[in-house]
């Protein structure tokens, strides 16, 4: 006895009027053949999708289960972001600056607290812009301070 899968004599309602153009009609999986042609009712959204749909047409979430045969490995992807991001140099500490960049800055922007904003002192630096860089004694002591600096300091 052969075990046929394709049952030739499988014909649909509508096509009984059309010529049979071959022993194999249709190839369809095991799925369909168990199920009759219709519609079924999605578990999710209700929705009206065909009764051999494994995933709603109308959600696209799962309905039928994927085991023909050989079971499907369940994949749960389950990303948790742990990474605290503690960025110690938001804080206006340990911020390493160049002496000669400083420099600079007071020296051409000093009287506008270039070198204040460069260092992250931002009221300093609207103070200085407000008051011409303290009446530009600020500035000289901050251009004398800076050039006692070591080349890398902290701010
Ligand atoms: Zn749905």
């Amino acid at each position: 006895m052969e075990e046929n899968n394709y049952t030739p004599n499988r014909t649909t309602p509508t096509a009984e009027a059309a010529p049979v153009q071959g022993t194999v009609t249709e190839v369809r999986n095991d799925q369909t053949l168990a199920q009759s042609q219709g519609t079924k009712f999605c578990k999710h959204c209700g929705g009206k999708i065909p009764s051999d749909a494994v995933l709603c047409t109308l959600c696209g979430r799962q309905v039928e289960e994927l085991n023909n045969g050989h079971s499907q490995p369940q994949i749960v992807i389950n990303n948790t972001n742990d990474n605290i991001n503690a960025n110690i140099n938001a804080g206006g500490i340990g911020r390493v600056r160049n002496k000669w960049v400083a420099l600079v800055l007071c020296l051409f922007f000093g009287l506008i607290g270039g070198h204040k904003f460069y260092e992250g002192k931002a009221g300093m630096g609207i103070l200085y812009i407000f008051t011409m860089g303290l009446f530009g004694i600020g500035v000289l002591v901050d251009f004398i301070s800076i050039l006692f600096k070591p080349v890398h300091y902290y701010v």
